[in-house]
């Protein structure tokens, strides 16, 4: 499929096209070429203007006019204008209601927020996402539920309180959907070290200043932190737990992986008071689990999560994605059946998204997408799922390139929503991060801005150029301070 844009609004034209044409190859060209399909988006005498052509011959067009346009609540009106003449045009030979509609490229729960502290109300929220987005009545009601569940937390932020993230950026094999700074470990099994006295030298540079905060949560993610040898993690977690400040609201870590959890290791998190911990089933098929490349079992993940339970976690969030590889609604029935009887605190339910730096990018050729259709399909058992389990959706983020533009959403139960991720997506207070390819957000309340220090991904470079990553937040500190 090829598209022509004659304007500068490329990259929202192109947004709406891989709405509809997921997982295909999308080629930008300047001229009508004898082929299937060419989409062309232009700007003619303040109208935009769609046409689709087949074989060159023009067989959809469509326009809107761009006349007289009013300043836009979310976005650029004219470039909302142009993605929707596209939308529409699209729609003619792929008809397809999207979920959330031209909604791409933003956070709805974010915007939401915004908009009820502009004083919008729920109505006049609710009729611009339907009639100027299209986004459909249940997405905009799942929006602005978790916008409201968001806001309650979100009130209590001020300039004294901040995160930390800290990031273990290996893992025992790579997913083929993984796009996370993670390296595999026995390409690196020498280097870990090296890694930790890194990041305790990061740490240690900045704990006077991340101390003067009042420290609300600590999530540790990656890669696998638990993909650490059992001395590695101790030596890791009492480096936290010497540094920072108590007491916190909340510290998760995530031991994704089934194949790197050990009874020692889970003792460790309770020793050093992790409130939260996630392992990640993806799915409970086996034989996904071996297509996508991860190293471990159904059963592996089951032993883990009885361990946990075991070792006293009582705060255990699972993850899963839909629309992996050669998986249907009747395998996100299986995994949901068995995630239903080990009972978690929440579970957070990913929608595969196509990242530019997987190995599924990659070889997308031999890669089969599930169709709009079931994927819509196993969103719906899953939110099934969670209400049987008397949990409900409290935090939700989209990603470019999802399958059928849906929406990754977490789930929980009665109070027990993930302090960090709700700050992580909102991005109204300050995260503190450290190690390899993590980016520390500089959040400032009087000026709603945000500075980001940016970590290098590789561990390489974050080992060789540690001092420089140092020098980067506090590069912000003092011209803050100032
Ligand atoms: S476990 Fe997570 S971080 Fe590690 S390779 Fe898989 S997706 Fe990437």
């Amino acid at each position: 499929m090829y598209y022509i844009v004659e304007h500068k609004y490329l990259d929202d034209v192109l947004s709406v096209i891989q709405l509809f044409y997921f997982g295909e190859k999308i080629k930008q060209i300047y001229d009508v070429i004898d082929d299937n399909i060419v989409i062309k988006s232009s700007i003619e005498n303040d109208i935009s203007i769609c046409r689709i052509y087949k074989n060159k011959e023009e067989i959809v067009y469509k326009e809107n006019s761009l006349k007289d346009i009013e300043k836009d609540t979310f976005s650029n009106e004219k470039a909302r204008i142009i993605k929707l003449t596209v939308y529409e045009a699209i729609q003619k030979i792929r008809p397809l209601n999207m979920p959330w509609g031209i909604l791409t490229g933003v956070r709805p729960t974010k915007k939401i927020n915004e908009m009820l502290e502009q004083g919008f109300t729920e109505r006049d929220i609710k009729n611009i996402l339907k009639d100027k987005y299209l986004a459909t009545d249940e997405k905009i009601d799942l929006a602005i539920d978790i916008a409201k569940i968001e806001k309650n937390i979100l009130k209590n932020n001020n300039n004294n309180k901040i995160s930390i993230y800290l990031g273990i950026p290996f893992c025992p094999t790579r997913c083929v959907y993984c796009s996370f700074p993670s390296f595999n470990l026995n390409s690196y099994t020498k280097k870990v070290d090296l890694y930790l006295d890194c990041l305790e030298k990061e740490i240690l540079a900045m704990k006077d200043y991340v101390n003067s905060f009042e420290i609300e949560s600590i999530y540790i993610g990656g890669g696998t932190p638990t993909s650490l040898n059992e001395n590695q993690f101790y030596r890791f977690l009492k480096m936290i737990d010497d540094n920072f400040k108590k007491p916190l609201i909340e510290y998760t870590i995530e031991a994704g992986r089934a194949d790197t959890i050990t009874r020692n290791k889970l003792k460790t998190m309770k020793d050093f008071n992790a409130t939260r911990i996630s392992i990640n089933p993806q799915t409970m098929n086996d034989k996904t689990l071996k297509l996508i490349g991860r190293n471990h079992l159904e059963k592996d993940f089951l032993n883990a999560f009885y361990l946990a339970r075991e070792e006293g976690h009582n705060n255990i969030n699972t993850d899963i994605i839909l629309g992996l590889t050669d998986e249907n609604s009747n395998d996100v029935l299986y995994t949901m059946d068995k995630i239903y009887t080990l009972k978690p605190e929440s579970l957070t339910v990913h929608t595969l998204a196509l990242k530019r730096a997987s190995r599924l990018n990659e070889n997308i050729d031999d890669f089969n997408p599930s169709s709009f259709y079931e994927m819509e399909k196993m969103i719906n058992i899953t939110r099934e799922y969670a209400r049987k389990m008397d949990m409900y959706p409290y935090y939700m983020y989209r990603q470019k390139n999802m399958i059928g533009n849906f929406e990754n959403v977490g789930y929980c139960k009665d109070n027990l929503e993930c302090f960090y991720n709700i700050q992580i997506m909102e991005e109204k207070q300050t995260i503190i991060s450290f190690g390899a390819g993590a980016t520390s957000k500089f959040y400032f309340e009087d000026t709603n801005l945000i500075k980001r220090a940016f970590n290098v991904k590789s561990v390489d470079d974050y080992i060789n150029r540690i001092d420089e990553m140092i020098q980067r937040k506090r590069e912000i500190i003092e011209e803050e301070s100032k």
